[in-house]
């Protein structure tokens, strides 16, 4: 459904987008994942038309954009990072004028009726745009990408700026979607990638450094075991039992101190479950745990992991 080739595009010296190819199948939800700066919407304003390429072919359907913009253009809804609202319009003026300008054929009333259901945004269909919350922008948003009923749904960062609630309600529209469309979806939160699509696509500094399914990208995360631990006791006693626990790969001081208690960082060895050996080590020296958290990976240290296994 999509068919990126050998796609560049450099501003002078600088390549924000260095030879990026990859193939999309009918029906993925494919996650673009990357640190800002990375070329992830580059690389989705290309494939959306938006912007010109300095070498490579984007395809979509089988039609090149560049060749065929507007032919492309019908079969992708788009949301931008920064979603293209006219802010004295309501919203129902708003996706009626952008059923005009993509010259949808379906029944306006039904469909857009349908297009407002879908994103939640029945309630508010008579505000201006410029009176809605920042949420409720970002449905409106979303709803212009899915006017006309494109097969193909490309999403920039669609839950950047949202709380916790928007953020979990948008991403259940988007896993929703997947049912019945092609989704790509840009993010910069592991996280957001792991929940919501099929398949990870990670990019960095214009690259793509893995193309995988989702579940071996968490595989990689999950075989990172560290914990923060919390422990009142003599800091340099304790920090020699804790290295001296079997499985227990390095242990260190985080700096993080509170009455008589430490936290210490440690790291296990793979496949090895510390917790339990940790805290006998512990209760056998009467060094009360007060805190045992798992510690996840930050986006940077799963690179990291992963270029050290694709490098294996
Ligand atoms: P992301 O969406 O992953 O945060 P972008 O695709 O927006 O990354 O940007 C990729 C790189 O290209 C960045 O280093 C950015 O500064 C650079 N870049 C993007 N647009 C321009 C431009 N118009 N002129 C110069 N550099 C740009
Ligand atoms: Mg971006």
């Amino acid at each position: 459904m999509i068919e990126i080739s050998n796609l560049v595009k450099n501003y002078g010296s600088k390549f924000a987008v260095d030879d990026i190819s990859f193939k999309i199948s009918k029906g993925e939800i494919v996650g673009f994942l990357g640190p800002n700066g990375a070329g992830k919407s580059t690389t989705m304003n290309i494939l959306t038309g938006y912007l010109s390429s300095t070498s490579g072919v984007a395809k979509v359907g089988g039609i090149d954009i560049l060749e065929n913009p507007y032919e492309a253009k019908k079969i992708i809804g788009f949301l931008p990072e920064q979603p293209p609202l006219y802010m004295d319009m309501t919203v129902n003026e708003y996706l009626n004028f952008v059923y005009e300008i993509k010259e949808c054929k379906l029944n306006r009333k039904k469909h857009l009726e349908e297009v407002r259901q879908v994103t939640k945004i029945d309630d508010v269909q008579n505000r201006l745009i410029k009176n809605l919350s920042k949420g409720y922008r970002q449905r409106v948003g979303i709803a212009q990408a899915l006017i006309g009923n494109p097969p193909v749904i490309i999403f920039d960062e669609p839950t950047v700026g949202l709380d916790p609630k928007q953020i979990i309600e948008i991403r259940n529209l988007i896993r929703n979607l997947g049912h019945s469309h092609t989704v790509i979806l840009s993010t910069h939160i592991l996280s957001e990638v792991q929940s919501v699509c099929d398949r990870i696509i990670i990019i960095n500094e214009g690259k793509i450094i893995a193309d995988e399914k989702t579940e071996s990208i968490t595989q990689v995360v999950e075989d990172n075991r560290r914990y923060n631990v919390k422990i009142c006791g003599p800091q340099r006693e304790v920090l020699n039992t804790l290295k001296g626990i079997s499985g227990v790969l390095s242990a260190e001081l985080t700096g993080e101190r509170e009455l008589d208690s430490y936290t210490y960082l440690i790291e296990s060895e793979r496949g090895v479950d510390v917790r339990k050996p940790v805290f006998y080590a512990m209760s056998q020296k009467s060094w009360p745990i007060i805190g045992f958290e798992a510690v996840g990976m930050n986006l940077e240290e799963v690179f990291i992991k992963i270029m050290d296994k694709a490098s294996k």
